[in-house]
């Protein structure tokens, strides 16, 4: 199974797939390919057969059911931020999701439907017209369907939840072409697979949201010199031990960007900030952040009322497009001997393009959902380690996947066998255990039902019983 045997399945069956699909496909030899196959991360270089531009279930139905009359690997692309690249497959066929854009708020329910070509940026500005906002992402760029299906971290986590436990349902085509509502009372096994399972169980073309009412956050970064960045991660550590469940931040190390709030003279420099939104009053955040903006001085303290637009948007610049290496994991805690650790790696890292993120998720709302509620297996932990490393020029591939592993080994006495699974890239030492914690066994029994043939193999899969690759 899922061994290409056709050769972009032979010109007039291809034809005929573009005649049935409303969105088109795209071959090889077709103007757009290498746009249509290109990702958030360089370092993914793959040749798609066919890809389908789908633009509804229906096309996605047509696309599957083309992928196995033609015995064609399947890959399923949401916005293409993930760093496997798994939205793109070689020789195989590519369900194209990402112009499927539509959006329907119900302001008096307090959901969202959105389809799954979308980014967080798009929902988060359609919402903000009805003063509400979803749990998305720390990043806007990044796409709706592969966030929400592996978990869904970001500025609301704390007092909303993950993505995913914003989900209220879920449209969904399956392997064998059948399109499915989950929900809490529609197929709830696949719904709860969906919730921290990833791409591993059909296609989602529709996702239904719960939304929150949300207008002007307080939100921002507080920047001091690299120098610092031992006592600022101490203050962090302080800070989110009494931390409000609306106050939701991460401590990153960077290189200062050229940006009109950083004096020039700190372009360029390595830094260490901490950035946070608390979804609240902003009176009521400026208490929560007071000891923060009082240490210093730093290099420059953004902190302000904001909409919750802007707040979405602002660690965008820190994570470009570029070649892409990511290690991940969850800490058992924040000691000084993890601090000292964080700030020696830094300072050696190869590119400036990098950032390295200790962010907090520890407690809130994240927390006081069951653990069997959903299939996302790791609530528990405070702190999440993130080494996602960026570079521009392939010839420094070398230096920069070393170092992160480097780094990731030397965090080893302080990583909890516990690991997001949106945020690790595809190693031969990835332990499905490490990634789905408790819900791996269930997670199959749920492949088993909705996709023995294992055609969603490329997002960290679970395999079904069966042992099909
Ligand atoms: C710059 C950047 C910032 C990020 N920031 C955050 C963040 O703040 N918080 C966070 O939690 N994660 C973050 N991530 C990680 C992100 O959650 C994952 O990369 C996620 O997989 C991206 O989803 P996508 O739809 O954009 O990507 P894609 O690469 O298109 O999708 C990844 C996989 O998810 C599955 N998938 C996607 N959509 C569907 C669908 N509709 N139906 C079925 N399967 C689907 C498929 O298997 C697909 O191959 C970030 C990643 C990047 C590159």
């Amino acid at each position: 199974m899922n061994q290409a045997v056709v050769t972009a399945a032979d010109g007039a069956a291809v034809e005929a797939l573009a005649a049935q699909v409303r969105g088109g496909v795209i071959r090889p030899a077709d103007a757009g390919y290498d746009d249509a196959r290109a990702v958030w991360n360089w370092s993914i270089d793959r040749r798609p057969a066919v890809i389908v531009r789908c633009t509804g279930p229906a096309d996605v139905i047509t696309a599957l059911a083309f992928a196995r009359t033609h015995v064609l690997q399947v890959a399923v692309r949401g916005a293409g931020h993930n760093v496997t690249g798994s939205a793109v497959c070689d020789a195989g066929l590519v369900v194209d999701l990402s112009a499927m854009k539509g959006i329907h708020v119900d302001p008096a329910k307090r959901t969202v439907r959105v389809e799954p070509g979308l980014t967080w940026a798009e929902v988060t500005q359609e919402l903000e017209a009805f003063g509400l906002a979803a749990a998305g992402g720390y990043v806007s760029t990044t796409g709706v369907g592969g966030l929400t299906l592996g978990g869904g971290l970001g500025w609301l986590v704390r007092k909303h939840g993950l993505s995913c436990d914003n989900l209220v349902s879920a449209d969904v085509v399956t392997a064998d072409g059948r399109y499915l509502r989950a929900s809490a009372t529609e197929h709830p096994d696949l719904f709860w697979a969906l919730r921290g399972g990833g791409g591993n169980f059909g296609v989602v073309t529709s996702f239904e949201f719960r939304v929150h009412p949300l207008s002007t956050v307080l939100a921002g970064l507080v920047i001091h010199p690299v120098s610092r960045a031992h006592e600022v991660l101490r203050l962090f550590r302080e800070l989110t031990s009494e931390a409000p469940d609306e106050l939701t931040c991460g401590a990153i190390l960077f290189h200062a960007p050229p940006a009109p709030f950083i004096p020039a003279e700190a372009h360029g420099a390595p830094v260490i900030a901490v950035g946070g939104v608390y979804a609240g009053p902003p009176e009521d955040g400026e208490k929560a952040v007071a000891a923060l903006r009082a240490f210093g001085p730093p290099v420059a303290d953004i902190f302000q009322p904001m909409p919750f637009s802007a707040a979405q948007t602002m660690a965008d610049p820190l994570w470009p497009r570029g070649h892409q290496y990511w290690k991940s994991s969850f800490l058992t805690g924040l000691p000084d001997d993890a601090i000292d650790v964080v700030v020696e790696h830094f300072a050696s890292v190869p590119s400036p393009m990098t950032p390295v993120l200790v962010d907090h998720n520890g407690g809130g709302a994240i927390a006081r959902v069951p653990a069997e509620e959903t299939a996302f297996g790791h609530r528990n932990w405070t702190f999440n380690l993130l080494l996602s490393s960026i570079w521009s020029d392939a010839a420094d591939s070398a230096s920069n996947v070393a170092w992160t592993r480097r780094f990731m080994t030397a965090m080893q006495p302080y990583a909890a066998d516990a690991q997001y699974v949106n945020y690790v890239g595809a190693e031969s030492d990835e332990r499905p255990a490490d990634l789905f914690g408790s819900s791996y066994d269930r997670l199959v029994a749920v492949k088993d039902r909705y996709d023995p043939g294992n055609v969603f193999n490329l997002y960290h899969n679970i395999p079904p019983s069966t042992g099909v690759q």
